[in-house]
């Protein structure tokens, strides 16, 4: 398995089809992004945290398997106030969700927290466009197995209670490495696999 830094994406204008399909991990800073994201690509620092959350609009893409791009999206668009959603969505943020080239989005919360306002609101307008879209439950480890069931179990009677309904819901532990073979079979399933 090999994996490599593939580019930087500042601007819109700087999307194109870069050769592979795509897939988008999206959520909030501290949620586990680049710990998930270093696990599969199977590398100690090749994601690396940003200092500044929010502010940096910036999209890196790394080289998975000489197969696909993971995407990591600087999150839902930053806003002062914080109950206000953000319906108008960061230019780069747009126009890449609006590429046919992305197979599947990575919706990543940790397990232990409830979704935000401006999470539902991204999984439903994935859920309008007919985009396909998964929800990773993070920090898995922290929780006992009973306590896991019941919080895996609540996160997908939410889901339901919005009308939600994600590809699959996946709980995982990037520190101990357990569950990422389920997750990454599905993003196969989503991407390459039919093609
Ligand atoms: P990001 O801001 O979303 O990129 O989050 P990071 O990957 O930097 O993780 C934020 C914090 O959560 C760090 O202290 C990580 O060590 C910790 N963390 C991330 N994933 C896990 C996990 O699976 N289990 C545990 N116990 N901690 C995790």
């Amino acid at each position: 398995m090999e994996s490599t830094y593939f580019a930087a994406v500042h601007h819109p204008s700087h999307l194109k089809d870069f050769g592979y399909p795509e897939v988008a991990f999206i959520g909030r800073s501290n949620c586990g992004k680049s710990s998930l994201l270093n696990a599969l690509l199977n590398k100690k620092k090749l994601a690396r945290t940003s200092a500044t959350p929010g502010r940096t609009q910036m999209i890196h893409l790394y080289l998975w398997n000489k197969k696909l791009l993971f995407a990591d999206l600087p999150g839902y668009g930053y806003t002062k106030s914080s109950r206000a959603i953000s319906k108008r969505w960061p230019q780069l943020m747009e126009a890449y969700c609006d590429r046919s080239q992305v197979g599947c989005f990575l919706c990543l919360l940790d397990i232990r927290r409830e979704f935000r306002p401006e999470e539902l609101y991204f999984m439903t307008t994935m859920e309008q466009r007919g985009q396909s879209y998964v929800v990773v439950l993070t920090k898995a480890d922290k929780l006992s197995k009973s306590q896991l069931t019941v919080a895996t179990q609540q996160h997908k009677k939410n889901l339901a209670s919005h009308s939600l309904k994600p590809y699959g819901v996946h709980s995982l532990s990037a520190t101990k490495k357990t569950r990422l073979e389920p997750l990454l079979k599905t993003i196969v399933d989503l991407t390459i696999a039919g093609q």
